[in-house]
């Protein structure tokens, strides 16, 4: 008969969801890591990580998830394929997963590392030119963009300091917002108005991205229906992400207003025995050098959850 209880289940099997199973594995602890797809979580549609350590010449996101799911299962990390529907946490001693078929298994300890998705424009050329000239991440792939110019697409916190650090590799930095002003915090929009490296167009959306193999266009209309074009050579699309959270009790599990997991500095949640580690959690910085490392960190604090629980 199938396992059907675990001391510990790790949800997601991203960087922290792996780092995670590669740390219980170690510890012997009686685990499962569960995953909807391929292992790697959004790293694996990155096309080149340049600053995680141990990789001098940088890698593509889809070696460093091979080799991350590779180093896993060299400890018999125990992955399932399988979709969760819902998370039950109402009983603090034993913890409920079903799955979208209707089957369950339960737990003492749970990891959360399901991550966030970077939202989408939705419009043609961004699927196709992802990794390209298209990027989500300002902080990972500026370097990319030595001396060209770059667009910036949103009006936020994240688009607006994304913006200022691109100045210091892109020549120029094209802010493109669908209103009049800044949604960004003033101290920020400040810094940027001061940076002579970025300028703006307002009251505008982009309608498509074009380019034969890597960005070279953006197709723009104004809020008056005016068309336009601007070349540039990368384009950032920085409108917000969203937590993977919708299999999760939000209603036992504390979130913030976002809907993303704040944790103590052990990545323990609201709730005794249950962790959030990676882009799940509530938190400034969302890289993989640091989902590894709130991965191995809620192992630790499992484990010690689990060898002293009863005397909590
Ligand atoms: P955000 O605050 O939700 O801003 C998203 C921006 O994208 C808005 O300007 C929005 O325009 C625009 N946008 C949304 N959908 C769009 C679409 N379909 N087409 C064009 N533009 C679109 O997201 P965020 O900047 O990622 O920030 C998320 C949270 O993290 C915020 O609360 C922020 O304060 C926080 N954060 C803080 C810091 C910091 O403290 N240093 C840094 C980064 C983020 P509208 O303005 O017209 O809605």
């Amino acid at each position: 008969m199938e396992k059907s209880h675990f001391e510990l289940v790790i949800l997601g099997a991203g960087p922290a969801g792996l780092t995670a199973g590669l740390y219980a594995s170690r510890s012997r602890i009686d685990h499962i890591l569960i995953e909807k797809g391929a292992p790697g979580g959004q790293v694996l549609t990155t096309d080149w990580v340049d600053n995680y350590p141990g990789f001098p010449d940088g890698i593509s996101g889809f070696d460093l998830m091979d080799k991350m799911t590779a180093h896993a299962k060299r400890f018999d990390v125990n992955i399932m394929t399988k979709e969760v529907a819902s998370v039950e946490l109402s009983d603090p001693a034993v913890k409920r997963i079903v799955f979208a078929d209707g089957s369950s298994l339960t737990c003492e300890a749970l990891i959360i590392c399901t991550g966030a998705s970077p939202n989408k424009l939705g419009i043609p050329g961004e699927a196709e030119l992802a990794g390209k000239g298209v990027s989500y991440c300002g902080t990972c792939d500026a370097p990319f963009y030595r001396n060209m110019h770059v667009a910036v697409i949103g009006g936020g916190d994240t688009a607006v300091e994304e913006a200022d650090y691109l100045t210091r590799f892109a020549s120029k930095v094209t802010i493109i917002h669908r209103r009049d002003e800044l949604r960004a915090i003033k101290i920020l929009q400040e810094t940027a108005f001061a940076n002579e490296k970025i300028d703006y167009i307002w009251n505008s959306r982009v309608t498509s991205i074009e380019g034969d193999k890597e960005v070279e266009r953006l197709q723009l209309v104004d809020n008056d229906g005016n068309s336009s074009t601007l070349e540039v050579q990368g384009v950032f699309i920085l409108i917000g992400i969203t937590p993977n959270n919708e299999m999760l009790p939000l209603d036992q599990l504390k979130a913030d207003k976002w809907g993303f997991i704040p944790t103590d500095n052990e990545t323990l949640t609201s709730i005794p025995g249950v962790y959030a580690a990676g882009d799940i959690r509530s938190k400034l910085m969302r890289q993989v050098v640091n989902a590894c490392g709130e991965g191995a960190n809620s192992v630790v604090a499992a484990e010690h959850y689990l060898k002293t629980r009863s005397e909590q």
